[in-house]
């Protein structure tokens, strides 16, 4: 029989890593760009570089952006974690997403074959795209359809989360810093989950928790110190970067349902039925997004593409962490 991934065992494994942790860095960043800053050294702070290299492409690339006619941006200022390859916590996601799900490892391994590499030479750099104030102002008003910002960022957005991916892969490679972005591997597949009913073989969030960026809400959502209303991403390198403290224990830990048996508000905001006390019913909320969403944004936007997230707004946790 499957073993179950109980909260005594995330606890663990997550003050394991927090305890084999070195340095913090969790870099939020100013609204207004300013003028660019020049890069830290790959040699003396590869962190900082890396960081630089995020924030940088997110603050200056007009790629970022609605492509609606005012060309607003998609994403507001990122924050920037990092996990190590032999964090325990990759196993342990074995067992709690599926035993398909890869370790940073197995993907590097499968992508550089040629290489040799153990676990504890790997960083996993993790960002997360906060939504601006402007899409979150318009979603926080629908109640069953997606607003017109929300599904630009969605596709536009998610183009643009890929096209960083990309960059900050690239930016390694060029830095003699092999990298893989394992969510633009053409081995990346969803799959059957028994706990999920389907789960990807990489997990965005999942390595962002392990970064340190945020913890998991009810919705299944994960809460950063700049809200659940966000996208994230993350890439794979041969690079010694020291792992960011995680300064939780529990995977519920920023979620006022589990911490303190209060809110609930994400459960109203769903409009297909998918949130309930017992949690994040995944198939019923894919089947609103693909069968109905779709067909929203093509008559009320002229879009080709998806997208609901209304448990991510006007919900205590939109743009903070509220426990
Ligand atoms: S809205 Fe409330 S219950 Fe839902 S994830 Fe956020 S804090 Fe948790
Ligand atoms: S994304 Fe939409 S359908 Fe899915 S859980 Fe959130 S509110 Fe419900």
């Amino acid at each position: 029989m499957k073993r179950e991934f109980t909260r005594r065992e995330l606890l663990k494994v997550s003050a394991q890593g927090a305890a084999a942790a070195g340095l913090a860095r969790v870099a939020g960043g100013l609204s207004s760009p300013g003028p660019r800053p020049a890069e830290a050294s790959t040699q003396d702070d590869p962190a900082g570089w890396i960081d630089s290299v995020v924030r940088d492409f997110v603050l200056y690339s007009p790629q970022n952006s609605l492509q609606n006619a005012a060309k607003e941006k998609a994403w507001a200022d990122p924050l920037v974690g990092f996990s190590r390859g032999d964090d325990p916590l990759y196993l342990a996601y074995k067992d709690h997403v599926g035993p398909f799900h890869w370790t940073p490892l197995e993907i590097f391994q499968l992508t550089f074959p040629e290489l040799s590499v153990t676990p504890d030479q790997l960083a996993i750099i993790s960002w997360i795209l906060p939504q601006t104030e402007a899409t979150k102002a318009d979603h926080r008003k629908e109640t069953a359809y997606p607003s017109e910002r929300w599904v630009r960022s969605r596709i536009f957005g998610e183009e643009f989360n890929n096209e960083l991916r990309r960059h900050v892969a690239d930016r390694l490679l060029k830095a003699d810093f092999p990298a893989i972005a394992p969510a633009l591997s053409p081995l990346w597949k969803m799959k059957e989950s028994e706990r999920y009913g389907f789960a990807s073989t990489w997990s965005e969030r999942h390595a962002a928790y392990a970064a340190g960026l945020g913890t998991f809400g009810l919705c299944d959502g994960l809460i950063t110190p700049k809200g659940k209303a966000m996208r994230c991403g993350s890439v794979i390198a041969r690079i010694q970067v020291p792992a960011t403290p995680r300064p939780y224990e529990d995977h519920h830990a920023y979620c006022l349902f589990f911490s303190r048996g209060t809110c609930g508000k994400c459960m109203s905001r769903c409009p297909a039925g998918a949130l309930t006390k017992a949690g994040h019913d995944k198939l019923a909320c894919e089947k609103y997004m693909r069968q109905v969403t779709v067909d929203y944004a093509s008559s009320h936007f002229g879009l080709k593409g998806y997208g609901c997230g209304l448990c991510q707004t006007n919900v205590p946790c939109e743009s903070k962490i509220p426990a």
